[in-house]
This record gives structure tokens, C-alpha cells and sequence, in this order.
């Protein structure tokens, strides 16, 4: 199982979990899709993934405690 969470000042925190990282990525999908519609494909699996420059938001800012990457559940 896998695991990540959003943290947003829209919707505080929502958690996602996924059998394997595609239906984690089709979970986050559906959530940016509404949420964040600015996100695209490639930029929620470079947040799964822990790109650098999600990394820093994900730490400091309004999505601070966000996860950094996707993890192990
Ligand atoms: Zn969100």
C-alpha cells in the first residue's frame, strides 16, 4: 500500500492511499483535478516522486506538512 497526503488552507489535510503508485497517482489525480486544476500530470508524479521543488513546499509555506513524497503504508 501506498500513501500520501495534501495539506492545503482550502481543505486542510486529505490523506490518499493506493494498492501500488498508479491507482495512488489516479487518487491524487481526481483530488488535484478539483482542488489544484493548476497541477499536471507529470508535476503529481514529480510530487510522488519528491522533486526538489516539491520538497520545499511541502515543508515550509501553506502546504507545509504536506508529504514530500509518496511512502509506504
Ligand atoms: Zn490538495
Amino acid at each position: 500500500m501506498r500513501g500520501f497526503h495534501c495539506v492545503d488552507p482550502s481543505h486542510g489535510r486529505i490523506d490518499f492511499t493506493g494498492a501500488d503508485d498508479e491507482e495512488l497517482f489516479g487518487n491524487i489525480r481526481a483530488h488535484t483535478a478539483e482542488a489544484h486544476p493548476d497541477l499536471t500530470d507529470s508535476q503529481v508524479r514529480d510530487m510522488m516522486a519528491g522533486a526538489d521543488w516539491w520538497r520545499s513546499l511541502a515543508t515550509s509555506g501553506v502546504n507545509s506538512g504536506s508529504s514530500p513524497s509518496a511512502y509506504d503504508k
